[in-house]
């Protein structure tokens, strides 16, 4: 009787898990990636024209590696796939890797003690408890897409995959690239050997830290927000050796100045506001903008509110026409931050929306295409390794 009793419960409990497994994913995806206005996106003839004319589109920033969507299928949710990037024109798309998100996300203050992944990892089927394992796997993930994408998504890891990539899209408007990233460097674990795994799975950019003060150093959001610590340093050496770029995103302003103080290469920030425009604790000072700009990087503007203060395409393109008549317009680029956990305006075929907006407020053709992709394309160009 006892064991009829059990294993009733543990098939219930099988039947649920699995039901789960199968429904929550998903949910969660609806839920955490909305949009203002959905597609289809209308601009005028000439705005069209000129944006199905830009070689090279590129967004800096995107995390939908996190939710375990297919991107070789199209949805009708989320913010991008590979069949949405083909159809937006989009020649690279950066995805990026989250690791852990604290309990009670604010934008002021979170501790590294608690962690809203482990149970939507565990319901995707992914490992949960190592930040590094979480990390190679969602990287494995890209390269099983490419793989299975019939050479329509490409991974780019160095200077000639980049060359070849882009010599092959002159001819082939369905081409897209994907270059891996990862959201905060406590994945890591304080253990820098761990950075050449990394390296390995085709990892090229890091964010030095996410939502929280870790071991390299301190986060725009974090308890204590200080500078770098003497891992960090070592991180920062490490990537610079590797031709890894180092993303400033979620930064603290002395953590910021700290990187800053030690390059020797160009630093980018991925996704971030200005504070010039809108002043949320994550956004750049304009002394900040300036200096990463000096050092020949490039800065993302983010499609989300905290970053634009309005969730409007006029206020993203406000930034970047601010952003550009600071630093100049070869040191600014799209840094949506689609799915991630955002209310975007539009999803990834609104772009032309922003690109008409910025003519509309005065950037010359010029101007909007290395923003809206051809300083991607140099930048990675120079900065990948070999
Ligand atoms: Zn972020």
């Amino acid at each position: 009787m006892l064991k009829k009793l059990l294993i009733g419960l543990l098939t219930l409990l099988i039947i649920t898990y699995a039901a789960a497994r199968s429904l929550l994913p998903e949910k969660l995806d609806r839920q955490h990636n909305p949009v203002v206005f959905a597609a289809p996106y209308k601009v005028s003839n000439e705005v069209n024209q000129f944006y199905q004319s830009i070689d090279f589109i590129a967004d800096l920033h995107g995390d939908t590696l996190l939710w375990k969507r297919d991107i070789l299928k199209e949805h009708d949710y989320g913010h991008l796939d590979l069949p949405r990037l083909q159809q937006a024109n989009v020649a690279m798309q950066f995805f990026t890797i989250v690791n852990k998100v604290p309990e009670n996300l604010n934008f002021d203050k979170n501790d590294d003690t608690t962690d809203q992944l482990t149970i939507p990892f565990l319901l995707q089927g992914r490992s949960a408890s190592d930040l590094s394992e979480r990390v190679l796997e969602q990287a494995g993930e890209l390269h099983q897409y490419s793989k299975d994408s019939n050479g329509q998504l490409v991974v780019v890891t160095n200077k000639k995959e980049l060359q070849s990539f882009i010599s092959q899209r002159k001819n082939n408007k369905q081409l897209t690239s994907g270059l891996l990233g990862i959201e905060g460097g406590q994945a890591l674990e304080g253990d820098i050997k761990i950075l050449d795994k990394f390296y390995d799975a085709g990892i090229r950019m890091i964010g030095l830290t996410h939502f929280f003060d870790n071991e390299i150093g301190g986060s725009a959001h974090g308890v204590n927000k200080g500078g770098i610590t003497e891992f960090g340093k070592q991180v920062v050496k490490a990537m610079e050796a590797k031709n890894m770029l180092v993303d400033l995103s979620h930064a603290s302003p002395k953590l910021i100045d700290d990187v800053l103080a030690m390059v020797t290469k160009p630093v980018m920030v991925s996704h971030t506001g200005v504070k010039g425009t809108c002043k949320s604790p994550r956004n750049l000072s304009d002394d900040h903008l300036k200096q990463i700009a000096q050092t020949g990087g490039i800065v993302g503007i983010g499609f989300f509110k905290p970053a634009v203060c309005e969730n409007t395409v006029e206020s993203i393109a406000e930034t970047i026409v601010y952003t550009v008549n600071l630093i100049g317009a070869e040191h600014v680029s799209l840094g949506s931050d689609f799915d991630g956990s955002i209310k975007a305006i539009v999803e990834v075929r609104g772009l032309p929306l922003i690109a008409g907006e910025l003519q509309k407020r005065g950037l010359t053709n010029e101007q909007i295409r290395l923003v809206m992709g051809g300083n991607v394309k140099r930048f990675f160009s120079e900065n990948l390794p070999d």
